[in-house]
């Protein structure tokens, strides 16, 4: 009796302690600045102050429990890591630390509820924002300076999948002309605004393009783009010309591997260009000896990746294709051609037609034409990338849906090794009893 009335007395002493709860924490990256949301079910009573090597943000929200599950690692901010707790200053409040990947700065304000929100305590990292005083404290006040629109489309975790679309050519480089004046640079440029309208449309996708205007990109400086924004994959749009009007039809080119092997060679020579081409793990080769090996080493297993990446959504491609132009070859055909330079980004290049016969001239000029062809494509990288997730995106959160239809003579050791499984993962993810198989049985093949 005594300790349950000890227990209800510390219960209702400490209960106004936890008046508030912090309820979510939700983060946007941009490029220059990422902004980081804490939803509270009451206005926050807060304090903040920035530490130093390794650079953080701390935030001590008082007379506040925690419903959310922290940490939470943030892959694509250029300026966070990781939001995580720590020890709080007394057992009414929690403290957050914000793990910040460089000195940055740092704006707090809180949010009265508004269209759907409840209360919130924004975080502003990097911009223009007014600097982080160190120690500073704040409370809500209605003269908070107003808050930057919120992007409706938010990756819980899990980063978008970046797809960079090049339309080919540009300025001064109209590309091929069609006997009807038709310039390949502007079909090129109309058909990838398309395709980047259909991609931002998929949750957890989302598109960049190397130009949006009539100017002229070098080549190489395409690659660079990608490579900037972090792309998942390099779609270059171009449409084809030959001096006969008769040949017609989609192709897809795909790198190849003897110009790959040429890159990497060249690359591996300039030790400057290392640390952008390997990230973090040009560091560590830094003082070895064996850096020019080991370099030699990562660039190759880029390239194979690449390779593979650039040659299953070139199939993908083709096969979407298929069903709303006509094809001129029915496989990705290896190149060197435009792009198709950079070993280290998977590229494919998409041929969409002849603009040197005069009835695909006509259709690719075409706006309901271009949107077919976009739409082909979006859907083709969709379903690419759901089969195939890269690591930490939200396709790879949602589970990939890969499934395989079984052919003679596969087992299931063959189908492990081939998708980068394990032979339990397969039989667990379909709860296979024998390791029998049969022709023309239908298996998930899990994620790693
Ligand atoms: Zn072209």
């Amino acid at each position: 009796m005594t300790k349950w009335l000890s227990g209800f007395l510390l219960w209702l002493c400490c209960w106004p302690l936890f008046a508030n709860s912090l309820d979510d924490v939700r983060v946007w990256p941009s490029d220059d600045k990422t902004r980081v949301v804490l939803d509270l079910a009451e206005a926050p009573d807060f304090s903040y102050f920035l530490l130093k090597s390794p650079e953080r943000l701390v935030v001590d929200i008082y007379k506040t429990g925690q419903k959310v599950k922290l940490p939470l690692k943030v892959d694509d901010s250029p300026l966070i890591s990781k939001v995580r707790n720590s020890t709080p200053k007394d057992k009414g409040s929690i403290r957050l630390v914000l793990e910040l990947k460089q000195a940055t700065k740092a704006s707090l304000f809180a949010l009265a509820p508004a269209e759907g929100n409840g209360h919130r305590l924004v975080i502003d990292l990097g911009g223009d924002g007014p600097t982080g005083s160190p120690k500073g404290s704040s409370q809500a006040s209605p003269s908070v300076k107003p808050p930057a629109p919120v992007p409706v489309k938010a990756p819980a975790q899990g980063r978008d999948i970046v797809v960079a679309i090049d339309p080919g050519h540009g300025g001064h480089d109209p590309g091929s002309i069609g006997r009807h004046k038709t310039y390949e640079k502007h079909v090129t440029l109309a058909i990838a605004k398309k395709l980047q309208a259909d991609i931002n449309k998929v949750p957890g996708m989302s598109a960049v393009l190397t130009r949006s205007t009539d100017t002229f990109i070098e080549v190489m400086d395409r690659a660079d783009i990608a490579r900037q924004k972090k792309a998942d994959i390099l779609v270059s749009i171009h449409a084809d010309s030959v001096n006969s009007a008769q040949p017609r039809g989609a192709s897809v080119w795909v790198l190849n591997n003897s110009r790959a092997k040429r890159v990497i060679g060249k690359w591996v020579d300039e030790k400057d260009r290392h640390s952008e081409l390997l990230g973090g793990a040009a560091e560590v080769l830094e003082d070895t000896k064996q850096e020019q090996y080991l370099a030699q080493a990562l660039l190759d297993m880029s390239m194979d990746h690449s390779r593979s990446v650039g040659q299953g959504i070139g199939s993908t491609i083709l096969k979407e294709l298929g069903k709303v132009t006509k094809l001129h070859k029915n496989r990705p055909q290896p190149n060197s051609l435009g792009v198709l330079t950079a070993p280290d980004i998977p590229s494919v290049l998409v041929e969409t037609g002849f603009i040197s016969n005069p009835e695909e001239e006509k259709l690719l000029a075409n706006g309901w034409h271009q949107g077919r062809l976009a739409g082909a494509l979006a859907q083709a990288l969709k379903e690419y990338f759901t089969a195939w997730p890269p690591q930490g995106t939200l396709f790879a959160q949602q589970g990939s849906k890969r499934v395989h239809l079984v052919s003679r003579g596969e087992s299931l050791s063959v189908l492990a090794s081939r998708y980068g499984t394990t032979v339990s993962a397969i039989r667990h993810a379909n709860s296979l009893k024998s390791d029998v198989l049969w022709v023309g049985q239908k298996l998930t093949i899990p994620s790693n």
